[in-house]
């Protein structure tokens, strides 16, 4: 990148990209895994090196929330001159996922090693390097404006249980409403499409998971003594499974998809312009023999906009070697469900009761068990101004059209919204081949500082721009 008179966050950018390399170097050798009580002390390290880091770039709040049974969260807030600037949320996480089998890594985990563009380790791409794309994006747009505060109020939440499930972030939400108070969130933890089609992220699916268990007798009987007589847990089970989906692939389960709202035509249109391969799919989904799916989707729709019902898990009878000849007493069935606007977890959990209830035989007891809380989906409103901003943001940055793309996954932009009551919108600079929770997970580090003046950017449009 070379000086550009038009475009001074790009030439910040590059003055400060080598310096936010070596930052989250230092910070990726921090082995901060969430999920690892072993990690504990590290969790504590990561968060305390980002809050050191924002006080030397000189954001004059910053605070480690490491109160209650929350792992630590880093809040700041860089206040605005004008102090009827619109105020902006940023949000990500600093946990990171265990680094799984060591011996697949072509570098060592844990330690940051910069292979030209690219950066490897645990946390490079997700989320750390979101977060350190954040905090480029604001020293790039001091530089431009030339000043010590920023055009809008800049808050920022870093927290430490998102690849747990975020289980804390409602509370901690509530718990600290008056520091986190906004008008827009911009939620940074999804990736653009491709590099060569970058995109603005406008929606998640939400998540609903249970076990289904059949249960007949007490114990497991000989099928010579008993067979015939009684029914099979899993015979039953099975059947149960069969009737989650008709030959369309649409799912059976009465009143699913009442609270699914379709895609607009002009969002369609968009998902159709993005680059696809079937056989890059495929590759990419586990070397897949073949697509499936509903009837009438795209494979992006049947992804991004499609609810589903997956099986996760089907186990009930005799597995190991050779034969035993039993009726089993139970079988069970671990079942997942993606979930689109308006859905909610708890209708979801309800439908499922009385479709199981339905599919009951007689003579045996069923049983549901919710696991976990379920993620509510999320999608953006495109016509909000923020949006818009956004848009023009990064087709600047990125020098080319940007087209609107959504994940299959979820994440707690939902509970955001509804806790502070302001729309969430997503900036994300990332890509999909990235590796996140595999071994060799990297980022680009070009990407990151697209993002950065992407960010800084919207940080000016959205002072003009948000009511
Ligand atoms: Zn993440």
């Amino acid at each position: 990148m070379t000086g550009d008179p038009e475009n001074p966050e790009r030439e910040a950018v590059a003055a400060f990209l080598d310096d936010t390399v070596a930052r989250l170097r230092d910070w990726l050798a921090i082995p901060s895994v969430g999920v690892d009580p072993a990690h504990r002390a590290d969790m504590d390290a990561s968060a305390r090196l980002l809050a050191d880091t924002l006080r030397a770039d000189g954001w004059p709040d910053v605070r480690v929330w490491d109160e209650g049974p929350a792992l630590p969260a880093v809040y700041a807030c860089l206040p605005a001159a004008d102090p009827d600037a619109p105020t902006v949320l940023v949000y990500a996480h600093h946990d990171v996922q265990p680094a799984g089998p060591l011996d697949r890594w072509d570098h060592p985990p844990f330690a940051g090693t910069l292979v030209g563009d690219e950066l490897f380790g645990r946390g490079a791409s997700d989320d750390k390097g979101q977060v350190a794309m954040h905090l480029l994006g604001v020293r790039a747009h001091l530089a431009a404006i030339g000043a010590r505060q920023p055009a809008v109020t800049i808050k920022l939440l870093v927290e430490g249980e998102e690849e747990t499930g975020s289980p804390n972030l409602g509370r901690l939400v509530d718990d600290h409403a008056a520091d986190l108070a906004a008008d827009l969130v911009v939620f940074s933890d999804t990736p653009v499409y491709a590099r060569e089609a970058p995109t603005v992220c406008t929606g998640q699916r939400g998540v609903y998971a249970a076990e289904v268990t059949f249960v007949g007798g007490q114990s497991d009987v000989h099928s010579g003594r008993a067979g015939g007589s009684v029914p099979n847990p899993v015979t039953g089970l099975a059947r149960l499974v069969a009737a989650l989906h008709d030959d369309r692939g649409r799912v059976r389960i009465e009143g699913f998809y009442d609270d699914v709202v379709e895609p607009t035509a002009a969002e369609r249109a968009d998902y159709a312009a993005l680059p696809f391969d079937d056989d890059t799919w495929l590759a990419n989904s586990g070397g897949a023999r073949g697509l499936a799916g509903e009837e009438g989707w795209s494979t992006l729709e049947r992804v991004w906009v499609r609810p589903t019902a997956e099986v996760n898990g089907f186990h009930g009878g005799y597995t190991g070697a050779g034969v035993m000849t039993i009726v089993p007493a139970r079988a069970s069935v671990k079942l997942s469900f993606r979930l689109v606007p308006d859905q909610r977890p708890e209708h979801v959990a309800e439908a499922l009761r009385r479709f199981v209830a339905a599919h009951t035989p007689a003579g045996l007891h069923a049983e549901v068990v919710d696991v976990g809380d379920g993620v509510p989906p999320y999608a953006v409103d495109v016509a909000h101004p923020a949006v818009k901003a956004l848009h023009e943001a990064m087709e600047t940055a990125f020098d080319q059209p940007v087209r609107f793309s959504r994940t299959g996954g979820s994440g707690p932009a939902a509970v955001l919204r509804a806790r502070l009551g302001v729309p969430v919108v997503y900036l994300g600079a990332t890509l999909p081949d990235d590796r996140i929770h595999a071994p060799n997970e990297r980022v680009v580090v070009s990407q990151l500082g697209r993002g950065a003046e992407a960010a800084a950017h919207l940080w000016r449009l959205l002072a003009e721009r948000l009511p």
